[in-house]
């Protein structure tokens, strides 16, 4: 996967760039990602949080409660609505990065995925991949 690969919202407002590989790439099928991307899944990349710089401006953040009692701030363009990442209280060190944002999201693969509990019956689920109900252990 190339380092260093840059993104932005659908309005270009917002725009980051990131110098590390993605840590891991997985298909979230929870309740949270699908209200939030329109889809039945939303494709993430885990990068290390000091590898990404915002080189514009910063998205807003809209703040839930996770499942285990931590927070997770979606960050999103407050012009466009375009979804960029995702940060989450548990995991201080890491930033989630949506696929959907990449300026080229045609290197990603995906490694997992994730939440299947939630996944919905018309959702593909790739047999080759590893799948975990809810979120896997670090
Ligand atoms: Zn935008
Ligand atoms: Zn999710």
């Amino acid at each position: 996967m190339p380092s260093p690969f840059s993104g932005g919202c659908l309005c270009g407002t917002i725009r980051y760039e990131c110098s590390a590989e993605p840590i891991m790439v997985a298909n979230c099928h929870c309740r949270d990602c699908q209200r939030a991307s329109g889809s039945a899944f939303a494709t993430n990349l885990v990068v290390p949080v000091e590898s990404v710089s915002l080189t514009t401006a910063s998205p807003t953040y809209h703040d839930t409660l996770a499942d285990r009692g931590h927070t997770m701030s979606r960050g999103f363009c407050p012009t466009c609505g375009a979804r960029l990442m995702l940060k989450n209280t548990a995991y201080p060190d890491i930033l989630v990065i949506h696929a959907s944002s990449l300026d080229d999201p045609s290197w990603v693969r995906v490694g997992m995925d994730i939440y299947t509990a939630s996944a919905q019956p018309w959702d593909f689920l790739d047999p080759q991949r590893r799948h975990f109900p809810h979120m896997p252990e670090r």
